[in-house]
């Protein structure tokens, strides 16, 4: 269960409603019962429920059950799509080990508000359900210049281009050398109608960034996120 407090021995918690409803009246959970807590920071602790009330649980935290693990060092970086198809890539992004969930403004994006804290609620959620120890940051949304013109310059941008002016993505993702491997690394995906030629040309000028194809066929944009980064993890993640 993932609970923004400071976990530590000894430490007591009190649940507020929302918590409180899921351990009791979802996984039928009561005093006496083991619960495993992270807070993004400190690893996995075991606790113990202490006290129930109608609205609240009160819980001891015992000791720490894994140390705070490293995630790979990668950003997805995505024009917004509608609902269902942004909480997917929220979904499978964090289990795919994505430490910062950057939304991107574009020029054919359609979606242009996006609901950070939705954003940030499916990301809690897939990190608990994966067992990670952390939960990627949500970052509020840029338009696709500004994200290129603060590009932090040592990190690696691969960019999902569906119109054939990248290479095969496992090839590329092969032929890195060990500092590339080593480095930050960044997923880059359009909006539904694509990147501009233009914005293609800007984001080519960026000297980190990879131009690649996902295949011969144009993926949903939630798809191409997904294929991108689980290529990513399966040639260079650990
Ligand atoms: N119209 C569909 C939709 O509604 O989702 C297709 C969207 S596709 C143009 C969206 C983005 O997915 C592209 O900008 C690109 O980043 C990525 N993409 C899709 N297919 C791809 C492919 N075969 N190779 C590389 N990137 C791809």
């Amino acid at each position: 269960l993932y609970i923004d407090a400071v976990l530590d021995a000894g430490s007591a918690i009190a649940l507020g409603p929302e918590h409180t409803h899921y351990l009791r009246d979802v996984l039928r959970l009561g005093v006496g019962a083991p619960v495993h807590l992270f807070n993004g920071r400190d690893g996995e602790w075991r606790a113990t429920i202490t006290a129930a009330s109608k609205r609240s649980l009160a819980l001891q935290v015992e000791d720490r059950t894994r140390a705070p693990a490293d995630e790979p060092d990668l950003w997805l970086c995505f024009a917004p799509v509608k609902k269902a198809r942004l909480d997917f890539i929220a979904e499978k992004a964090t289990e795919l080990g994505v430490g910062r969930l950057q939304p991107v403004i574009t020029q054919r994006t359609i979606v242009e508000r996006v609901n950070l804290d939705r954003l940030r609620a499916n990301a809690v959620e897939a990190a608990e359900q994966t067992e990670r120890l952390t939960v990627p940051d949500v970052a509020p949304p840029l338009a696709l210049a500004q994200l290129l013109a603060t590009w932090p310059h040592e990190r690696h941008l691969l960019v999902a281009d569906e119109t054939g002016g990248g290479r095969p993505v496992a090839a590329m993702l092969a032929a890195l050398d060990a500092p590339a491997r080593a480095a930050p690394w960044a997923v880059l995906t359009g909006p539904e109608g694509g990147f501009a030629p233009a914005e293609l040309d800007m984001i080519g000028r960026l000297p980190m960034a990879h131009a690649v194809g996902l295949g011969p066929r144009i993926l949903r944009a939630d798809t191409a996120a997904l294929a991108a980064l689980a290529v990513w993890q399966a040639i260079v993640g650990d």
